[in-house]
């Protein structure tokens, strides 16, 4: 299979995302071409250490540079102040100078945690993302959103720090478990459900096959979704308009995450499912939308074995509780939720909620 280049334009940072199989094999040459580095700094999870890294950095040793490698606990938990600190005290502990190159090789977690950490230590160093999960491939590696949660919700400490390159190797998909495979389903539909008619319904047809990893579909997939996200982040880089469209459902979504405290009970992709469901109703019951597409996408991922529901993760949330974590979203201005809601299939619209009350009646009657 061939390598694919999809580019990120932004005025000064434009960057290419390679999507490929065994891309690891060409990620030496492809990183070495990215600039003259003094050292590489390879931050990974445990997970990932014991499926991957030798791959790795047998490849990147061909490059002869000097190679530290620090490998943290695979968790939600670890988006925190703490692994921060100890990601810059443990880089600084290495005495590497400015010309070192963080690769950040992980899921959205490790990606959104290095992201962050490279834009502090030395008041800035260039790295790269190397996503290992379908949802880091399709959505947190793009766009330079970093981030950690708050204990007032999550990714709200953060920065806006653009990798030099992304490389997606699509077999490296193969070692990651179900919930995994489908917590990334959530974000390639929700890029379907808010730009692209045509990509939904291909999906219909196709889905089965992405989750299954089959390499042309779910490569096509991945390709499509970087396209459209590229797309959104080269009009609008820093979320002053239309990028908020890219959160579809996550108001929802992240309120049950934080709720359930990051817990391994529920995971983000699996949360934003859910987010989208109450999404798509609520666009019905204002009126936004003429039709109810919580249908439609129910049945789809019925079809696909997809969960939609709390009550299916045997999660119950008391509607105070989840009004007032929405309202700790980043999206909140002037104390009004910005909520990103459903036109038609292609078409989403920021929507700013300007009655708290509209919202306690639909939670009254979807969380009873
Ligand atoms: P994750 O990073 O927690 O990874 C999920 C699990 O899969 C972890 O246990 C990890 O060790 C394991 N894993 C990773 N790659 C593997 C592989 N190839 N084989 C086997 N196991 C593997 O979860 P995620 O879904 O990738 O990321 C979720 C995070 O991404 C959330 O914190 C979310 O907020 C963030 N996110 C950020 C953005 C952004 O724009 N920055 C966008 C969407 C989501």
């Amino acid at each position: 299979m061939s390598i694919s280049k999809i580019k990120v334009k932004l005025d000064n940072e434009s960057y290419p995302i390679y999507v490929g199989s065994n891309l690891l094999e060409n990620s030496g040459n492809i990183i070495n071409s990215l600039g003259k580095f003094s050292s590489y700094i390879v931050i990974c999870d445990r997970k990932i250490s014991k499926l991957h890294l030798k791959k790795l950095l047998s490849y990147l040793n061909k490059s002869e540079k000097r190679i530290v490698t620090i490998v943290i606990p695979h968790s939600e938990k670890t988006k925190s102040f703490h692994y921060l600190e100890y990601l810059m005290e443990k880089i600084l502990s290495k005495k590497i100078d400015r010309n070192a190159l963080i690769i950040a090789f992980g899921g959205g977690v490790l990606g959104d945690l290095v992201g962050l950490v490279s834009s502090l230590v030395l008041r800035g160093l260039p790295f790269v993302q190397i996503p290992t999960t379908l949802l880091a491939q399709v959505d947190s590696s793009v766009g330079g959103k970093t981030g950690i949660n708050s204990k007032y919700g999550k990714n709200l400490i953060g920065t806006f720090k653009q990798p030099l390159a992304v490389l997606s190797s699509i077999d490296i998909l193969k070692t990651l478990d179900k919930r995994e495979i489908n917590s990334g389903y959530a974000e390639i539909i929700k890029y379907a459900l808010i730009k692209d008619k045509k990509f939904f319904d291909w999906l219909l047809v196709n889905g089965k096959y992405v989750l299954k990893i089959s390499l042309d579909k779910c490569s096509y997939a991945i390709k499509k979704s970087c396209q459209i996200k590229s797309k959104i982040v080269s009009k609008d880089e820093k979320e002053k308009g239309i990028r908020a469209i890219l959160n579809l459902g996550h108001t929802f979504g992240h309120a049950i995450e934080s709720i359930n405290q990051y817990s391994r009970k529920i995971n983000h992709g699996e949360a934003i499912l859910i987010g989208i469901n109450y999404a798509l109703k609520f666009s019905k019951f204002i009126n936004i939308s003429d039709i109810d597409y919580s249908d439609l996408y129910q049945k789809h991922l019925k079809s696909l074995k997809l969960k939609y529901n709390l009550r299916d993760y045997k999660i119950k949330i008391a509607k105070e509780v989840m009004l007032k974590h929405m309202y700790f979203d980043k999206k909140v201005l002037d104390g009004e939720i910005r909520l990103i809601l459903l036109n038609n299939v292609g078409r989403a619209v920021i929507y700013t909620l300007k009655h708290k009350k509209k919202m306690q009646l639909f939670l009254n009657k979807e969380l009873q």
